[in-house]
């Protein structure tokens, strides 16, 4: 079975932002703490003893102190149940808590070339030497299963790998995701039509309502 541990459900900047006065963030701040939430990750286990995160957002130190699923097996001086981390994209909400895992323990970074490039183009991410911390690539739409340390299956995908079918000229276009989707065996969205897009204007400033939202789930909450 799939377990599921909710690390944090905020948008980037986490309830409260470091710089935001917004109604939610004042209460999250003083008489509402229960507001108060990490960015969104999720850490995904088959046996309970091998976790793989699914993103690495800068709350990372921050989850993992306060989730016992992830702490040290007992009696280990160095050790870590976390043995691998599937990057969804290389935004900053989801890269920099690599950087809190920089003390020498193996893992397995799963991502798509493009976020590994942005990865090796930054140097500060050097920090995760690959001698121990291997890097994969993993495709857009096609489903992957994580490996355990010694590299068999690690079970983390509740149905079997489908191969999709080769694009027809004309055919609808996947979103992106669906990849993940497939690992989590949730099957392909509703297909959407490739629309044209203007150009994304640069350095736009998030709305002050994008902070704000509430986590839908109780950080640390175990989905079975
Ligand atoms: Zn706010």
């Amino acid at each position: 079975m799939l377990r599921v541990v909710v690390l944090g459900a905020a948008a980037g900047g986490g309830v409260p932002q470091w710089n935001c006065g917004c109604p939610v963030c004042r209460k999250a701040r003083t008489a509402h703490p229960e507001l108060q939430s990490t960015q969104a990750s999720i850490a995904i286990s088959a046996d309970d003893e091998h976790w793989f995160l699914i993103n690495a957002s800068p709350d990372l130190r921050q989850q993992l102190i306060a989730t016992p699923q992830l702490h040290p097996a007992a009696g280990k001086l160095r050790h870590s149940p976390i043995t691998g981390v599937v990057l969804t994209n290389g935004e900053i909400d989801a890269i920099t808590g690599l950087l809190s895992m920089r003390e020498g323990s193996p893992f397995t970074i799963y991502a798509h070339a493009k976020v590994l490039a942005t990865l090796t183009s930054n140097s500060v991410f050097n920090v995760l030497s690959e001698k121990n911390v291997k890097r994969q690539g993993i495709g857009i739409d096609r489903a992957f299963e994580p490996a355990l340390p010694d590299g068999t299956p690690s079970g983390a995908t509740p149905s079997k790998p489908k191969k999709p079918a080769p694009a027809q000229p004309g055919a609808p276009v996947q979103s992106a995701p669906s990849a993940l989707r497939n690992f989590f065996g949730l099957g392909s969205p509703p297909p959407r039509q490739l629309q044209p897009q203007p150009p994304r204007a640069p350095n736009v400033p998030r709305p002050p309502g994008n902070v704000g939202r509430s986590a839908s789930a109780p950080q640390g909450d175990v989905i079975r």
